[in-house]
């Protein structure tokens, strides 16, 4: 028996997911919070709806990963360190080295590092993850696992954008695309579901969480995706602004007297959802007050522009056997997705509200007449990772 766990690390967060492979199954899950400032948070969930939480300061992420680990142990869900036989981390941004999981050596790791420069955010955390799981078990497999590998077998016509080649050739712009694992994992489900052969079908998954992306996927391959080389571009979502005509930031950084980063960081954390409803990022708290007029036109643009990517994908992939809604709204606001599919009927496309209102599991969303089917995937970005680890362990 192997124990395999699987890491997101945030700058100040690092989330974990605990599994015993093969079999799959999750033995405990947890989250350290403010990691580098006072009062950190450290949860483990284990067993039958246990808990254990405290509150400490955690000075970084070498501190939390000993805590963790020594705390699995306090807790007997581990014997050992030496019971891990692998740890998997996320990584946000692969560039074009990349296209699939890979064992962590010094050259990845530098190469990830060196990939900051277009995933500032993401990528030094992501490193510093890496490397606290590998001061604390040098002997022990590591593997990075993507959010652009997936993404990577787009053709030129899909991720060179329309600017001088030059600045591709010289400085690698172009579209990356991210949520590769979970848009491989649903369009994996979605084939299951549709009972054919991945490399047989035609799929647009949509990923819609606070962070949002829709991906035409044919025959099990990432042709185009909405995001670009950051995660802000494609559709709304909770604080990002989506696409946007370029000529609106001169415009705005003169009327507002914003430098360039400013003005980025306003697209980023200020924007979306959160910027047109004046109230709240998250669906729950826009749902809630869907009467409001400014709400209203919020969730409608929203809707609005995952159907149009979703119209366009229809069109990259002449053709779509199935449409999948996947993570925090796409799992659970059966509203979001009716809307979005009701203004498909042209399509042949049809939503059962009997099926959509179903909670969890995968479920056909459709009505058994749709041409196009829909399905409703819950995602699940850590098991991927804990299998690529035990595929690239054995
Ligand atoms: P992240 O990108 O942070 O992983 P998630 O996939 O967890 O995000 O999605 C977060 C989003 O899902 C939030 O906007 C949240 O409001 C939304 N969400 C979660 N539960 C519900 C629900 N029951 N109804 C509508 N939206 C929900």
């Amino acid at each position: 028996m192997s124990k395999t766990i699987a890491i997101n690390a945030g700058s100040s967060s690092l989330k974990w997911q605990l599994y015993v492979m093969p079999e799959e199954t999750v033995v405990a899950k947890g989250i350290v919070e403010r990691i580098g400032l006072n009062d950190s948070i450290f949860t483990i969930k284990y067993g039958e709806d246990q808990k254990y939480e405290t509150i400490v300061d955690i000075a970084d992420h070498d501190v939390a990963v000993k805590m963790l680990l020594d705390q699995l142990i306090d807790l007997k869900i581990l014997a050992s360190y030496d019971e891990i036989t692998g740890v998997g981390h996320r990584v946000v941004h692969g560039g074009e080295f990349y296209d699939r999981s890979v064992i962590i050596d010094d050259e990845v790791l530098k190469n990830i590092e060196d990939l900051a420069e277009f995933a500032p955010l993401h990528n030094p955390a992501n490193a510093m993850g890496i490397k606290a799981f590998k001061h604390l078990l040098p002997e022990i497999i590591s593997v990075a696992v993507f959010d652009t590998a997936f993404h990577a077998t787009m053709p030129e016509v899909s991720y060179l954008y329309s600017l001088p080649r030059e600045y591709y050739e010289d400085f690698k712009v172009r579209k990356y695309g991210f949520h590769g694992t979970s848009h491989q994992f649903v369009a994996q489900r979605a084939a299951e579901m549709l009972g054919k052969p991945i490399e047989e079908t035609k799929i647009i998954t949509c990923h819609l969480g606070n962070g949002a992306s829709i991906t035409a996927v044919d025959g099990g391959i990432s042709v185009d995706t909405s995001m670009g080389f950051t995660p802000l571009a494609g559709v709304t979502m909770g604080t990002r602004a989506g696409d946007i005509d370029a000529s609106t930031l001169p415009f705005l950084m003169e009327k507002l007297d914003l430098n360039i980063n400013e003005m980025v960081d306003t697209l980023n954390k200020k924007s979306g959802l959160l910027g047109l409803s004046g109230i709240s990022s998250d669906m729950r708290d826009l749902e809630a007050n869907s009467d409001k007029p400014e709400v209203r036109v919020t969730l409608d643009i929203f809707a609005d522009r995952i159907r149009k990517y979703i119209g366009s994908y229809v069109t990259v992939l002449n053709g779509v056997d199935a449409i999948v809604f996947t993570a925090g709204i796409g799992e659970n606001d059966a509203a979001i997705r009716e809307q979005i599919i009701n203004g498909m009927s042209w399509f042949g496309c049809e939503i059962d509200p009997e099926q959509n209102a179903k909670r969890g599991e995968d479920t056909v969303i459709s009505t058994p007449e749709s041409k196009i089917k829909v399905f409703m995937i819950p995602t699940d970005e850590e098991l991927v990772i804990a299998r690529d680890v035990e595929a690239l362990r054995s």
